[in-house]
């Protein structure tokens, strides 16, 4: 700890530890394990998704200053000046501000498939010639649910961020025309895909009836998605909304920092990129860990523990978390790290060093050496 004039200031990140990250092979394990300096953790590298980033000062301003009315009796004007920016740059007609993404999605379905029983397929980039072997007519057995949906999403979270190209989008979209039906991207991260594709936003949805964005994930607002769409789709969505218990007052002390992330920090995302590739390959040198570096294209990275390492996920995550770095196990074998805005270049060193020192110490545990 320092002092400095009459205030204290407490270290930035964790007391320097003694070892630093060579890039390849560590030296040897130096008093990892420590439990004092584990206590005297202060500050967290937190790498367990892009949903942890704090408010910015900038956000905390516009919500501050924001000014607000009652968006159910009439319309907040932040949150109309956010929405119809947000239309702009995805390129639809409306746009509605929703409490989260799980609820944007679930309205978008809900308006798409007023049938009952409609059914939606695919997600990630499926066979094209399966979509369009999954879709079912009454015309033809009224046993089935009629297909109303395609769903699409981009990127796709649970294969590691990967992006959807413009290409594969329309070759849906052409699908989904022919066969009478609408495509609806989750676009959670819609922003992190046009940035590593080089793409406009609006163009990668264009095929797209409806998208819904996170505006609190990797863009770091503190609450809230938008759905994008036709008019007539926003004001349907709109009932769904209020239906649904998403109706929100002065929602626009809300917008005003999702209209901020929006500003700030879409140009951003591609430092978060160039960081995950950095922890990527820095893993991939790392004996005892795997990982497909080359599979990495935004701002999440799946790791996994080698066969014959004998080391269990979760552990590894606890002996981290003493040190201040936090990242969530997905399996027995398999991890996971989000960059976001408010991870440092020292922060991602930080974080290698200390992994690459925990496999060390758990493998040395192991072994009983
Ligand atoms: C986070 C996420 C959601 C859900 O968003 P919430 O705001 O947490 O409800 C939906 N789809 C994808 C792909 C996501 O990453």
């Amino acid at each position: 700890m320092e002092i400095s004039g009459n205030t204290f200031k407490f270290p930035l990140r964790v007391p320097r530890l003694n070892f630093s990250y060579s890039g390849i092979v560590p030296l040897q394990v130096q008093k990892f394990s420590s439990r004092i300096s584990a206590k005297m953790v202060t500050t967290v590298v937190d790498l367990r998704s892009d949903t942890v980033t704090k408010p910015t000062e900038a956000m905390r301003a516009a919500m501050a200053s924001a000014e607000v009315d009652d968006d159910i009796l009439g319309f907040d004007p932040t949150a109309f000046r956010f929405e119809t920016e947000m239309a702009k740059i995805m390129g639809k007609e409306a746009a509605l501000f929703v409490p989260s993404g799980t609820m944007g999605n679930l309205i978008s379905v809900l308006v798409h498939c007023e049938v009952r029983g409609s059914e939606n397929n695919a997600d990630g980039t499926m066979d094209v010639a399966m979509i369009e072997a999954a879709i079912r007519s009454p015309a033809n057995d009224f046993h089935y649910p009629t297909t109303r949906l395609i769903c699409l999403e981009n990127t796709h979270a649970n294969c590691g961020g990967r992006c959807i190209s413009v290409e594969y989008t329309d070759t849906v979209g052409e699908i989904a025309k022919k066969h009478g039906l609408k495509l609806h991207i989750d676009g959670a991260r819609i922003f992190n895909a046009s940035v590593a594709l080089g793409v406009p936003v609006h163009r990668l949805v264009q095929a797209a009836d409806s998208v819904s964005v996170c505006m609190s994930k990797g863009l770091g607002a503190p609450v809230g998605s938008v759905i994008v769409g036709s008019k007539s789709f926003i004001a349907k969505a709109r009932r769904l909304r209020k239906t649904l218990g998403g109706g929100m007052r002065q929602v626009g002390i809300l917008c005003a920092a999702a209209f901020i992330a929006l500003k700030d920090n879409v140009g951003r995302l591609e430092d978060d990129h160039r960081k995950a590739k950095i922890l990527a390959d820095g893993l991939s040198q790392i004996e005892g860990l795997k990982v497909d570096a080359t599979s990495v294209e935004t701002n999440i990275v799946f790791f996994y523990i080698a066969e014959g390492s004998n080391i269990i996920a979760e552990t590894l995550s606890n002996v981290l978390k003493e040190h201040g770095v936090l990242l969530l196990p997905e399996s027995s074998a398999s991890l996971r790290i989000v960059l976001h805005h408010q991870i440092s270049d020292g922060d991602v060193e930080y974080t290698l060093s200390c992994i690459q020192q925990a496999v060390l110490q758990l493998q040395a545990e192991k072994n009983g050496t």
